[in-house]
C-alpha cells in the first residue's frame, strides 16, 4: 500500500460513511460516555437555566476534531427541549447572513457555530451585540439617508466550537459565559463507545476484540467509530464476521494503524523531524512542506495526539522530537534527546 493515504482512516475530520455514527450519536447527558467534568458542568449550567427559565448562557467548546463537540451541542438542545440550527463559520460570509439565521430564530433556540474561529470579522461584530443584549443593528438605505435600526431578537443560546481557541479573538471569548475544553478519552472509555456500538451495529465482538480497537483510536470516538467499521469489514470478509483480538490486530496492521493509533502521516511527521531535521527543533509550516502535507492538518490532527503521548514537545523555536519518538520509530535515541513529558 502506499505510505501516502490522501484519505486517512485516523484523520479526525468527517468523511462520508461517518453519517450512520449519527444514529450512535447519544442523546442526553447521562447517556454519554466521558468528557465527566464537562457533563457535570452543564448539568448545572441547564439546571440553572432551567431552574430561571431563562435561555441557556452561550457555551464554547474546543479542542480537536472528533470528541464530541457537536454531539454535545445536539445535547444541550435535547436536555433544553429546544430547537437547535447549525452552520459554521466559513458558511456564514456575509453579515446579511447571520442576521438572517438569528432573525430566524424562536426564545431559547440553540445557533451552534461550528469553526467559530473562521467567522469574518464583520460577521463577528454583528454577533457580539446579539450575544450580548440580543439585538441586531442593521443599516437601512445608502449614503446621507442611511439609518440604522436595532431589532430585538429573541433569547437564544450560541454553541460555538472550535479546534483553534488561539484564533477566536478575544471580544468573541468574552461573550461565552462558559468555555469548555475536550480531552481525549481514556482507552476504558472509548473501549465502552465502540461496544455500545457494535451492539447497536449487531456486529458479535469479544471484549478483548474492542479493547485491542479502542486501545489504537487515539482516545477519540470519531476515529473509533470508523475503525469498528472498517475492523467489521474485515471480519466478515477474512473471517466469521466476530471481531476478536486477532481480527482487529489483522484489519488494524493491515490499516497502518500501529499499537499506540499513530497512521502513517504521524510516522512521517516523527520521521521528518527526527530523520530530515535531526530531532528538531523545526516549524510546522517547515515539517509540514517537506512531507507535502497540509500545516492545519497538521496542527489539528497529528500534532495534538503526539504531544499528549509525549513523542513531541513545542518549544518556542519549534517542534522537537522526544527520547521516545526514537524509541517509537526503532532508532537509538541520542544521549540529549529531550525526555518526554507526558500531558497528564
Ligand atoms: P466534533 O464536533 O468534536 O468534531 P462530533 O460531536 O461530531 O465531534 O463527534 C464525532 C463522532 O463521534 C460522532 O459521530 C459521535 O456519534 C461520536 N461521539 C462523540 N462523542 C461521543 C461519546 N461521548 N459517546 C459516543 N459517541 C460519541
Amino acid at each position: 500500500m502506499d505510505d501516502t493515504q490522501p484519505n486517512r482512516l485516523v484523520d479526525s475530520d468527517s468523511k462520508p460513511g461517518d453519517h450512520l455514527d449519527h444514529a450512535l450519536r447519544p442523546q442526553s447527558l447521562g447517556g454519554m460516555i466521558g468528557q465527566d467534568s464537562i457533563r457535570e458542568n452543564l448539568e448545572i449550567l441547564i439546571s440553572a437555566a432551567q431552574h430561571r427559565e431563562e435561555a441557556l448562557d452561550h457555551v464554547l467548546f474546543y479542542g480537536p476534531p472528533g470528541l464530541g463537540k457537536t454531539t454535545l451541542a445536539h445535547i444541550l438542545a435535547n436536555e433544553m427541549g429546544v430547537q437547535i440550527k447549525i452552520t459554521s463559520g466559513p458558511a456564514v460570509e456575509r453579515a446579511g447572513d447571520l442576521a438572517a439565521i438569528l432573525t430566524n430564530l424562536n426564545e431559547g433556540d440553540i445557533l451552534f457555530i461550528d469553526e467559530i474561529h473562521r467567522l469574518g470579522r464583520a460577521v463577528e461584530e454583528v454577533l457580539y451585540p446579539a450575544m450580548e443584549d440580543y439585538s441586531l443593528d442593521i443599516i437601512i438605505g445608502k449614503g446621507p439617508s442611511a439609518r440604522s435600526v436595532r431589532l430585538n431578537l429573541p433569547k437564544f443560546t450560541i454553541v460555538g466550537a472550535t479546534t483553534r481557541l488561539a484564533l477566536v479573538t478575544a471580544p468573541l471569548r468574552a461573550r461565552f459565559g462558559a468555555v469548555y475544553r475536550l480531552d481525549y478519552y481514556t482507552v476504558d472509555a472509548v473501549e465502552k463507545i465502540i461496544r455500545l456500538a457494535a451492539e447497536q451495529l449487531e456486529v458479535p465482538s469479544e471484549p478483548a476484540g474492542i479493547k485491542e480497537i479502542a486501545s489504537r483510536s487515539r482516545g477519540t470516538p470519531r476515529v473509533a467509530l470508523r475503525l469498528l467499521r472498517r475492523v467489521r469489514d474485515f471480519a466478515q470478509v477474512r473471517g466469521e464476521g466476530v471481531i476478536t483480538t486477532s481480527i482487529s490486530q489483522q484489519a488494524l496492521e493491515l490499516l497502518k494503524i500501529d499499537k499506540e493509533g499513530l497512521d502513517s502521516m504521524d510516522r512521517r511527521v516523527l520521521q521528518a523531524i527526527v530523520v530530515k531535521y535531526q530531532g528538531g527543533p523545526v516549524g510546522l509550516k517547515t515539517i509540514a512542506a517537506s512531507i507535502r502535507e497540509d500545516p492545519d492538518t497538521i496542527m489539528d490532527v497529528v500534532e495534538p495526539y503526539l504531544l499528549q503521548l509525549g513523542l513531541m514537545q513545542r518549544t518556542s523555536q519549534g517542534r522537537v522530537a522526544t527520547q521516545q519518538a526514537y524509541l517509537h520509530l526503532g532508532l537509538d535515541p541520542p544521549p540529549d534527546a529531550v525526555q518526554p513529558r507526558l500531558i497528564n
